[in-house]
């Protein structure tokens, strides 16, 4: 009998295996981060044992979600302004807001607030940008989050650093500072194609590719960025970033909404992925990702929050939910987009969307143990005769009640473990009386 770290048994467990695979009344044995056997309840208790026992019994068993672009040092602009076009949403509201508070404390304090909240909605890996991501790399580190991150890289000084090739720098600093790490991964983030220049784009993509990084940018989200591509250079995003030699797999984009087919075929051919933020893009109605041309054009794609200034919460349930109800409805077609799809996008597609699909994303022996688990015993969440239509059209993130990240127990029946909630609740207190005062300045 082999000691293990901890056992998860009589779960309902969805692997997201290449089968597909369901074991009822399965157990998971989980060693040095990693899941180390799976299967029968009978078979696993005969060969393992361990001193952390979790008890499943009443609880479906998954991959934590992937949630593929968010911006979580953003916490604490959480409804500071909304109902607003995007353009006085961020040059009004958003950016001077930013210019006051953004600093190192802050990038921390607000990170660390939204690593708590993703642990409750299920969340255990996040690709995140924004500014001084190292902050960012501390606070998800001490909450034991999986994230990769990028500093945001602009041609314009920002709060961070005044040139854009200080930004790349400190991407590449990050990237040397955290090779070690279980838990980090830093990547080259340029802001978008109106904010950075054709030369800091080659030159953030060389520098990523140079040092082995993921790359990740915003891209069509809105219209006027596409009419004002094809005026500047005279072709539509994704033909301009091919151009240059920034697309390949190593790339995955943000939004992608007004992608047309032609551009769709490119990316497919690239291997380049789309995070949709459905909910962002509804709020802000930028338009609707073409969800189908990209399945039929052979796009990975992912799904995500964006940041809670603009959704306004981390709760990927919600964006699988209502992306399959959008795109049902926009393709009057009931039958779009069935739930073990969806479900598929937040966890084993995203991890090939970001190159880790050999190690997240599915529960099979050998792979990192990012586990979620989810209560069936709540009178909302009974009966369940489908579990993936349960995840994406019954079920809301109160209904996560333990998260494992890289084998370690981050949450236990619906309680942080490490994190102090009473804590966070003070933090967001003070910088919501220190905003406020902005408004009225
Ligand atoms: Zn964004």
């Amino acid at each position: 009998m082999k000691n293990t770290d901890i056992i998860i048994k009589n779960g309902y467990i969805v692997t997201i295996n290449p089968e597909m695979e369901i074991i009822e009344g399965g157990a998971l044995a989980v060693e040095k981060g990693k899941i180390l056997a799976i299967g029968a309840t009978e078979e696993i208790e005969k060969n393992y044992t361990s001193d952390t026992i979790i008890d499943a019994s009443s609880k479906i068993v998954m991959p934590g979600f992937i949630n593929g672009h968010t911006h979580i040092a953003m916490s604490f602009f959480r409804g500071y302004a909304d109902d607003l076009l995007l353009q006085s949403w961020l040059e009004d509201h958003i950016w001077p807001a930013e210019e006051k508070f953004v600093k190192a404390q802050f990038v921390y304090d607000s990170s660390f607030y939204a690593c708590a909240e993703l642990i409750k909605n299920g969340i255990t890996m996040i690709n995140d940008m924004y500014f001084y991501s190292k902050e960012t790399a501390r606070a998800a580190t001490k909450a034991g989050m999986r994230a990769i991150l990028g500093e945001c890289i602009f041609d314009f000084p920002m709060a961070s650093h005044t040139t854009p090739e200080s930004m790349i720098n400190y991407a590449i600093e990050g990237h040397e500072e955290y090779k070690d790490s279980d838990l980090i991964d830093f990547a080259m983030m340029p802001h978008s194609i109106y904010t950075c220049s054709k030369q800091n784009l080659i030159t953030a993509s060389e520098q990523a590719r140079a040092h082995n990084m993921l790359i990740h940018i915003h891209l069509s989200e809105a219209q006027k960025e596409v009419d004002d591509c094809l005026k500047q250079y005279g072709v539509r995003p994704v033909q301009y970033l091919d151009s240059i030699g920034f697309l390949g797999n190593d790339v995955s984009l943000a939004h992608g909404v007004w992608i047309d087919d032609q551009e769709q075929k490119l990316l497919a051919k690239k291997g380049v992925g789309v995070n949709i933020c459905t909910e962002c893009n509804l709020k802000l109605a930028s338009g609707f990702a073409p969800i189908k041309g990209y399945k039929e054009n052979g796009v990975m794609i992912s799904l995500a929050t964006d940041g809670v200034a603009s959704n306004n919460n981390l709760s990927i349930i919600d964006e699988m939910d209502m992306t399959a109800k959008v795109h049902k409805a926009i393709n009057n077609d009931p039958t779009f987009l069935p739930a073990e799809e969806v479900v598929r996008m937040v966890t084993i597609d995203a991890a090939k969307m970001f190159n880790k699909e050999d190690e997240l994303g599915s529960l099979e022996v050998g792979k990192k143990a990012d586990i979620i688990l989810l209560e069936r015993n709540k009178l909302e969440n009974m009966p369940m005769y489908n579990v993936y239509s349960h995840l994406v059209y019954t079920m809301h993130s109160e209904s996560v009640e333990d998260v494992i990240v890289n084998g370690k127990v981050l949450m236990q029946d619906r309680k942080l473990v490490e994190i102090d909630e009473d804590e966070l609740f003070e933090k967001a207190k003070y910088y919501q009386k220190e905003l406020q005062k902005t408004k009225s300045d």
